[in-house]
């Protein structure tokens, strides 16, 4: 049986480490993979990454909700990235907060899935940005690094205000 997690939010050290690669796709990790499924559906979220359940493995989850359902990516290159789009970005481990973010809008990106069979996925618009999102969680950085520093300072002092509101 999956489970569903707590998602660990801004703060959080695990967060911001780089995520070593699998070494061995076991039975931990397909437990894992499907327990980052399901915290994605419980969320409501287009992505999960390993990071975002406590985790620090290079593996994300990813469902952009165009009909081809939930897709596991472990230990993923960027191998080619093109183009510019602006779009309206959040986060779950940043709960409530939406930013503006140019990101390439094309990519290519490699890993492999949960058999250890070797994925390529060429993607463009909002399925490419989950990808470099996820990706990103897995260099351990949160979407407030892609802004520019005055966006976020601003971002961070209303996220600690928040924090401290709701404790
Ligand atoms: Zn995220």
């Amino acid at each position: 049986m999956a489970t569903s997690h707590k998602i660990r939010t801004f703060g959080d050290p695990v967060l911001r480490s780089k995520c070593p690669e699998i070494a061995e796709i076991d039975a931990t990790i397909v437990k894992l993979a499907e327990d980052m499924i399901d915290t994605m559906y419980a969320y409501r979220g287009v992505g999960v990454a390993a990071p975002q359940v406590g985790v620090n493995k290079a593996m994300f989850v990813w469902d952009d909700g165009a009909g081809s359902g939930a897709h596991v990516m472990i230990n993923p290159r960027l191998i080619e990235t093109s183009g510019t789009w602006s779009y309206e970005e959040g986060c779950l481990s940043v709960p409530g907060m939406f930013f503006t973010i140019e990101r390439p809008e094309h990519v290519v990106m490699e890993g492999l899935d949960l058999d250890g069979n070797g994925v390529r996925i060429e993607a463009g618009e909002l399925r490419a940005r989950i990808l470099q999102h996820e990706f990103d969680h897995l260099q351990g950085n949160l979407l407030l690094t892609r802004l520019d520093d005055s966006t976020r300072k601003k971002a961070m002092r209303d996220l600690r205000n928040k924090q401290l509101a709701d404790n």
